[in-house]
């Protein structure tokens, strides 16, 4: 599997000289697997960005087919989709994954976004390419493009979101883009959900500081990746979804901050890589 990240940011767009370096979009990841199938993780704003790039490909003809897995739809994960190009053009077909809840609801937030209220295109059926929407259910493999899928539902301030678990010829990519655990204990479903990947992208908004004023946001601090990174024995944490205020030398803080915490959890061994836009991963 090769990722590349399109947009790092969490629940809103950051653009400025102070955020350039790790980049200013919100949550979409490009995951390749081996046969150079898409999979798309998250559409946040750097959806529109991965879209231009996919115009001088098969997506430019209308040949394109792609899935999107949702970790869940608050607007950081779903407002570059009306940017996607390649949604405009006919032929292209996309398999849109998001968590299980009333039947058609998945289908219904898309449509919402639409509404003309929010967007001049005004429905889904506007668009030229074709749309199929399926839940992804809890403990159930699932197989797409080559690729096992398991997915883990994991507490989001008031609501959930989805974490993935990717599996293709031996080697695992975990990603949980958005999770705020319960104050002082790290669920053991999600350190088995995550135990021996060889990659773990985890949500690090915070420093342990921000996080304790703002809890009921939920989201993780970096203290909290860093010890699920470790008891969960990965092979490499990824950082994602820094808080929209902080510059890039405070990420450049939050980075070694999280070295010395994992450091301190008995993670020596475990790589770590702050995420940012353009960067490019083998799994
Ligand atoms: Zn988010």
């Amino acid at each position: 599997m090769k990722i590349t990240f399109w947009g790092v940011r969490g629940s809103i767009p950051a653009p400025g000289p102070e955020t350039a370096r790790y980049g200013g979009n919100t949550l979409c990841i490009e995951l390749r697997t081996a046969a150079g199938e898409l999979v798309i993780i998250d559409a946040g704003t750097g959806l529109a960005q991965l879209g231009n790039m996919l115009l001088p490909t098969a997506f430019g003809k209308g040949e394109g087919e792609a899935a999107i897995m949702l970790s869940h739809a608050h607007m950081d994960h779903i407002q570059g989709f009306p940017f996607f190009a390649p949604i405009y053009i006919p032929g292209n077909r996309f398999k849109i994954f998001g968590r299980e809840r009333a039947p058609g609801r998945l289908e219904a937030i898309f449509e919402g976004q639409m509404n003309p209220h929010f967007s001049p295109v005004h429905s889904l059926k506007n668009l030229g390419a074709s749309f199929e929407f399926e839940a992804l259910r809890e403990s159930i493999s699932s197989e797409a493009y080559g690729l096992t899928v398991r997915c883990l539902t994991v507490p989001h301030g008031s609501t959930n979101a989805l974490a993935f678990r990717f599996e293709e010829a031996g080697r695992t990519l975990c990603v949980a883009t958005d999770a705020g655990y319960p104050e002082g204990s790290l669920p053991d479903e999600v350190i088995r959900f995550f135990r021996g990947a060889d990659v773990l992208v985890h949500d690090c908004t915070y420093t342990p500081e921000d996080q304790a004023e703002r809890r009921n946001r939920g989201f993780s601090s970096i203290a909290e990746a860093a010890g699920v990174a470790s008891r969960a024995g990965v092979g490499e944490l990824v950082m994602i979804h820094y808080d929209q205020d902080y510059s890039d030398d405070q990420v450049d803080v939050l980075r070694e901050r999280c070295r010395a915490f994992l450091d301190e959890e008995g993670g020596q061994e475990i790589g770590l890589t702050a995420s940012a836009e353009g960067m490019i991963l083998e799994v």
